[in-house]
């Protein structure tokens, strides 16, 4: 905990406290684009799926979710009976996670059931930035869940298991992910939900449906930025992640989950330098923890994720000080009828990863 002028702040005083007090009952998450003075009080910083795995396996009667509402109300889906998940602040959403909602996925589904028979012709398969509801949908019509780490072998899984697959929210992950599994962009449609085609049968020939969603952070960069970095620094490595725009991808010379790029950054020999396309709280700490190498973002006005800078300290502090009282602030409750469907949407992504 970094102390200013060598004493602790209030706020890190009371997050200091409430972690000794509670010791192993507690166990505070923060994904990796969380603010620095949340990621340094976090007993363990990572990806969706890093999150989501440690959730999982959590034996803390109490964990603290800091990162955004989908990711919390993951792991209150795979919460042991009795463990408590609660986060610093409800209002943190997710702008591609809003981007369907379970009457449009309703809708849709409902509409393409009509030109082919939806439970044995299409699977759905949504990223893991997706409302509890729409998670419970899928589990319940057979489909699973994915992170960007895991896209490529659960797409891969459902194709084996449907001739068609719905993927949904992100159309560039989809995208992405299926140029990696050699699917022509021929076979793949976009299904808009504000505008529905009255034509639907096209639809039967695709192997991939997307959903027509977007992360508003990572569509910031764009392939001018590729060509203006490779001018400004001759040999750097431009490293992005999937949520990018199928162009930026394809000029980059790596693409990859949060927690790629964290490795590949790190294990790099010194005096690498690297432009990355992702969050910049993520960028920013790359840097910092890499002194011998060169960690820039990739455009030119860094793109910050406005949902995941509204947690502050001062937010964490008084979800522990709650606790500390017999309170449980911010705590995410998930209905059996949601979390039940979901549940099983997100086990299968954990197997389909091994
Ligand atoms: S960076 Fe994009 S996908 Fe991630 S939480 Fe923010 S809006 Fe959602």
């Amino acid at each position: 905990m970094t102390a200013l002028g060598g004493t602790l702040t209030e706020e890190q005083a009371q997050v200091r406290e409430a972690k000794e007090k509670l010791g192993n009952r507690l166990l505070i998450l923060a994904h990796h684009y969380q603010r620095d003075e949340i990621a340094e009080v976090a007993d363990f910083r990572g990806d969706s799926l890093e999150l989501a795995r440690r959730a999982a396996q959590a034996a803390a009667q109490y964990i603290v979710f800091c990162g955004v509402h989908f990711m919390a109300e993951t792991a209150a889906i795979l919460a042991r009976p009795g463990q408590r998940v609660l986060v610093p602040r409800k209002d943190a959403g997710c702008f591609l996670a809003h981007s369907v909602n379970r009457a449009q996925l309703l809708d849709a589904w409902d509409r393409l059931s009509a030109v082919m028979d939806g439970e044995r012709e299409l699977l759905p398969v949504a990223y893991v930035n997706t409302t509890a509801e729409v998670k419970a949908f899928v589990g319940a019509h057979g489909g699973a869940c994915c992170t960007s780490s895991s896209a490529k072998a659960v797409l891969s899984w459902a194709l084996k298991r449907s001739p068609r697959v719905f993927f949904i929210p992100d159309q560039h992950l989809g995208r992405n992910t299926a140029h990696l599994l050699g699917i022509p962009e021929e076979e793949i449609a976009l299904w808009d939900p504000r505008h529905p085609p009255e034509d639907l049968t096209p639809f039967k020939k695709k192997r991939l449906i997307l959903w027509r969603g977007a992360c508003n952070v990572h569509v910031r960069f764009l392939p001018e930025d590729v060509e203006r970095v490779r001018k400004q620094h001759p040999g750097v490595r431009v490293i992005v992640h999937p949520e990018c725009r199928e162009e930026v991808v394809k000029l980059a010379d790596e693409a990859g989950s949060t927690s790629y790029i964290v490795r590949k950054v790190t294990e790099s020999p010194p005096g690498t330098v690297w432009a990355v396309g992702t969050e910049q709280r993520l960028v920013g700490r790359l840097a910092k923890e890499n002194p011998d190498k060169t960690v820039i973002s990739l455009a030119d006005v860094p793109p910050y994720c406005s949902d995941m800078s509204l947690i502050r300290l001062s937010d964490l502090a008084r979800v522990l000080s709650g606790l500390l009282k017999g309170e449980e602030p911010g705590r995410v409750e998930m209905p059996e009828e949601i979390a039940n469907p979901a549940r099983e949407a997100l086990e299968r992504m954990l197997e389909a990863v091994g």
